[in-house]
């Protein structure tokens, strides 16, 4: 009897639960629906990547109408640190951001995202009301201020701050555990960039987003918490390879036990890695940026939604590996001359950026010579028959940068004058010639071994017909335009 009166009641609540989680059901949300979101919602103020503390200052006040802001504590150099909260619901997301102070790019998309979670009545608000009601968020962007002020990786102590989750020396890492332990969250969002010179292993693709799922133990094992994370993954991926097919890379999952990453998921939160490396023709991050929007905003909802179930751990372990196989230029079969013998190089070169009080230059050298061939070239040059010449310098100074045309010095390259000296202006100005501009120095350096400045003409029977100036290549015979960050010395 008791049993009969019962089952109805069962049955009803049975419905009754059936139905309340198919109003929050998982249903992919469309490219197009998360680009629009992206392309309205953008936030203005930010244009490229070496926005400063003080730019952001302004941006996280303006919302502190809709989210709770807390300023949780002052980097090495008295720079303020600020988490925003957003949401009421009972699965709690942290996402944080530029712990490196150069990797900038997720910053500037949780803006975006701000001004999002802001807007209404545009066709998203049932997708707010969702996330609001299921999540609650807490962000934390640029963690490093210090770091992001100098563009650099490291904090103002010089110490690496994902090195620093169980020591907790810095401020910084100190601020970030105690926000993970007082809010407990059940995910984590790690935000970083990589080196342009990721690719997807053994392919020429850069790996324009990397994922990782980190490990919690030196065995790498798989728990609820780091597979709820990969599941995750696997559902971001899946919109990723709609976006950039072939260029999604799975970061090694190595177990580092200073980081925050690998803590942070031995301490029970389900952590995302998502690194930012390079996309050609971006060289300010700003398609990348959109990209992190939409898979962050994608994977809120699936989290919302508990969408991610009906990912695999199969399907994270099927992205294949992240290689670190790019250079900018590659030469093959350079003509060499040691002893008297002639010897055939590959050599591989990048391109570094370097600080200065304007901006950035690049600073190139050789990564490494050889049989390259497992390396892949932004720009690949076949040298075969071609011989490694070293440049003159100009003696006649001019009086400044500016008084040397493009023209001029492309001149002086056909001539062998791989260097030119101007009286005024400083070092480390910067500027778009391509030759070399020395005003504190008489010379410049050059060669072809690995770590060797790239300065340089390929010449044959003793005429120039490349040059190769701080690792840019310039065909003599059909000038191309390239946009070069050179250096005065
Ligand atoms: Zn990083």
């Amino acid at each position: 009897m008791k049993s009969a009166f019962l089952t109805p009641f069962l049955l009803f609540f049975l419905v009754l639960s059936f139905y309340t989680s198919a109003q929050v059901a998982y249903q992919k949300m469309p490219v197009e629906k998360l680009a629009a979101a992206y392309e309205k919602y953008k936030e203005a103020a930010i244009t490229h990547r070496r926005f400063k503390h003080a730019d952001l200052q302004p941006l996280i006040q303006k919302h502190g109408a809709d989210f709770k802001l807390e300023e949780l504590g002052k980097s090495v150099e008295g720079r303020s640190i600020t988490s925003m909260k957003w949401g009421q619901g009972s699965t709690k997301v942290m996402l944080w951001s530029q712990m490196h102070g150069n990797e900038s790019t997720a910053t500037m998309a949780l803006f975006d995202l701000f001004n999002f979670l802001e807007g209404k009545n545009d066709g998203y608000d049932e997708l707010r009301t969702l996330l609001k009601n299921q999540l609650s968020l807490k962000f934390i962007p640029m963690i490093n201020p210090d770091g992001a002020d100098a563009f650099k990786r490291r904090n103002a102590l010089d110490i690496d701050l994902n090195r620093d989750a169980i020591s907790q020396i810095s401020p910084e890492a100190v601020i970030l555990k105690k926000a993970r332990d007082d809010f407990e969250p059940e995910f984590g969002f790690n935000l970083h960039d990589q080196q342009i010179y990721y690719n997807v292993v053994n392919t020429p693709k850069q790996a324009t987003i990397s994922l990782l799922a980190p490990a919690y133990n030196y065995e790498t094992e798989i728990n609820d918490v780091r597979g709820r994370a990969m599941q995750t993954i696997a559902g971001m991926n899946e919109l990723l390879q709609e976006l950039i097919p072939g260029q999604v890379g799975k970061y090694d999952d190595a177990f580092e036990p200073r980081a925050f990453g690998d803590n942070i998921q031995k301490w029970g939160t389900s952590t995302i890695l998502i690194e930012s490396g390079g996309y050609q023709g971006d060289p300010e991050k700003q398609y990348i940026r959109k990209i992190n929007f939409m898979i962050i905003l994608n994977a809120l909802h699936q989290i919302a939604t508990r969408g991610y179930e009906q990912y695999t751990t199969e399907q994270y372990f099927a992205i294949p590996d992240n290689g670190f196989q790019l250079m900018d230029l590659i030469i093959n079969e350079m003509q060499v001359k040691v002893k008297g013998e002639w010897y055939p190089l590959d050599i591989a070169i990048r391109r570094r950026e370097t600080e200065n009080a304007a901006g950035y230059f690049m600073s190139a050298s050789v990564e490494d010579l050889g049989d390259m061939q497992i390396f892949f070239g932004f720009e690949t040059l076949d040298a075969t028959g071609l011989q490694y010449l070293e440049g003159k310098v100009y003696s006649t100074a001019f009086e400044s940068v500016k008084d040397i045309s493009e023209e001029k010095a492309i001149e002086l390259l056909r001539q062998g004058f791989m260097a030119v000296k101007v009286k005024n202006g400083e070092a480390r100005q910067v500027h778009s010639l391509p030759i070399l501009v020395l005003k504190s120095t008489e010379k410049y350096s050059s060669g072809w071994m690995t770590g060797s400045a790239t300065n340089f003409f390929l010449a044959k029977e003793g005429k120039p017909r490349y040059a190769i100036v701080n690792g840019y290549l310039i065909d003599l015979e059909n000038l191309k335009n390239q946009e070069i960050r050179n250096r005065v010395f």
